[in-house]
């Protein structure tokens, strides 16, 4: 009972912990969903820019106004709040053109976006790594680019829109994953774009080493517990792609976080069923040694019931119960039941001449020789009254029957009973023998009147003797 109690609520404690996590996955999907469409609109807003950027520079005309003027043409639009800047540049890396920073001719030829481009016409939009702005000292930027092809095909040149990391940061500020939770963008090449809370990315490392980072990569969206690389803590990871770009949105609360309302209930039905358990097994426990008790007690009085006090042989009542059904087993199946009539000689004499506890001895000395005899499996020797004893052999023929009571009948005649002050005179027994069969005697007091009648028989012979019941040649 205390182990099913136990089974049971050990059970329900892990099935809702499972739940506990489902939940938590659920609610993060769902925060990983809003995170993504936010950043596909910023990204959607970003390459409409570019998109109508190139539409104008593929205008001709454009290159043959003022440059004042197409500088209007090109970036006189009001440019999201996260854009930190747009420009264009030549086939070499330097910006030609642009709004939102100084008017410094910034060379981006080493930049990735910049050889991505120069190196490949079809890449469509690009999102690049995470770079440091060279206009804006200190803030970091990723930027939206698109190639810009001359009439020829040849690389003409990148359009770009930068994007100030810190919106991304803000984006993330906003989402509430419990307080050792994270979220964050990253790209697939291991860099980390944006986190919350930030972290210094020198510390952070390259994600590519993380052993889990894999998935993130190979999968568009997925769910997984992991160890942080950078704090150690063990977190629910829920990922999701941002379409067509090479982010991942990223939000994974603590499991610890998670588990802690679970971890709270764990207690208390953890204690509960324990403190049942155990009273249970101590209620138990005692009932059980009580009813040992009781039941030794019964055994001890069952004995009693059955023993007899002088000789520790089985009392009369023993001997009816057990001659019942010994005569029962004799009807159902085949085979013979001997009973053996022990009768002490003269003991009255015996008595009279060494006194009654001298007798007593001699009983006694009288049962250790019946006992030494009748000692088969189911064989019993009782004592019937006062110095007559008896003696039932199950499966014994007349011949096993006799055997065995000529060997009590010498080893009582050779025998002597043994007194604290010396050994005692030797006395004598008369044993009558009666064997029945399924067939033959009718009834088991037929049986022990055959018995007796050759007992009385053998004292009838002298005394000291063995008579069978099949032997007494019948009176008349
Ligand atoms: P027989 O050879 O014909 O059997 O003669 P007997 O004297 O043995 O027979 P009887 O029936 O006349 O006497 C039985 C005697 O057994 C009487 C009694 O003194 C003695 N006796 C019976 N029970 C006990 C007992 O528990 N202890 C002692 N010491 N003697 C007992
Ligand atoms: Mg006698
Ligand atoms: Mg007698």
């Amino acid at each position: 009972m205390a182990l099913v109690v136990m089974g049971i609520s050990l059970i329900t404690l892990l099935a809702s912990r499972d739940a506990a996590v489902e939940h938590a996955h659920e609610t993060s999907r769902n925060v990983t969903a809003v995170l993504v469409s936010n950043i596909a609109r910023t990204i959607e807003t970003s390459d409409n820019s570019l998109r109508s950027l190139i539409a104008v520079l593929n205008k001709p005309a454009i290159h043959t106004i003022d440059p004042g003027l197409r500088h209007d043409l090109l970036f006189d639009r009001t440019a999201a709040e996260y854009v930190t800047g747009m420009g264009v540049t030549d086939d070499r890396g330097r910006l030609i053109d642009g709004c939102c920073s100084s008017s410094h001719r910034w060379d981006f030829g080493d930049r990735d976006y910049f050889i991505v481009h120069r190196e490949s016409a079809n890449v469509g939009l690009y999102v690049s790594s995470v770079y440091r702005a060279r206009s804006r000292p200190g803030a970091q930027s990723i930027a939206m680019t698109r190639r810009i092809d001359r009439p020829d095909g040849s690389f003409g040149g990148v359009a770009i829109v930068a994007v100030d990391v810190e919106y991304f940061r803000q984006l993330l500020a906003k989402l509430d994953v419990g307080p050792n939770g994270i979220t964050a963008i990253v790209r697939t090449d291991g860099t980390l774009v944006a986190r919350n809370p930030p972290l210094d990315e020198a510390k952070l490392g390259n994600l590519g080493r993380s052993p889990t980072f894999p998935r993130m990569v190979n999968q568009d969206s997925g769910f997984y517990a992991a160890p942080s690389i950078a704090d150690g803590v063990l977190r629910l990871y829920t990922f999701q792609r941002v379409p067509g770009t090479p982010l991942i949105a990223v939000v994974a609360p603590a499991q610890g976080d998670v588990l802690a309302g679970w971890r709270r209930l764990s207690w208390i039905v953890g204690v509960s069923a324990s403190s049942v358990s155990l009273a249970f097994c101590t209620v138990v426990w005692l009932l059980a040694f009580a009813l040992r008790d009781h039941a030794k007690t019964q055994v001890l009085l069952t004995g009693l019931t059955q023993t007899d006090s002088l000789t520790g042989l089985k009392n009369r009542r023993a001997l009816d119960e057990f001659l019942e059904n010994e005569w029962g087993r004799l009807k159902r199946n085949d085979g013979c039941l001997s009973v053996l009539f022990v009768d002490a000689d003269n003991f009255k004499q015996y008595n009279d001449r060494h006194g009654h506890a001298q007798g007593d001895i001699a009983l006694k000395h009288l049962a250790a020789c019946i006992t030494r005899h009748a000692r088969r499996r189911g064989d019993l020797a009782a004592r019937y009254g006062g110095e007559e004893f008896v003696v039932v052999l199950p499966d014994t023929d007349e011949n096993g029957a006799v055997r065995i009571a000529e060997a009590i009948r010498v080893e009582v005649e050779r025998g002597r009973p043994t007194a604290p002050h010396g050994a005692l005179p030797r006395f004598t027994v008369s044993i009558g023998c009666a064997t029945g069969r399924r067939s033959h005697p009718s009834s088991l007091n037929e049986l022990t009147n055959s018995a007796d009648l050759a007992l009385y028989a053998a004292k009838r012979s002298g005394r000291n003797a063995v008579v069978r019941a099949d032997d007494i040649v019948a009176p008349g």
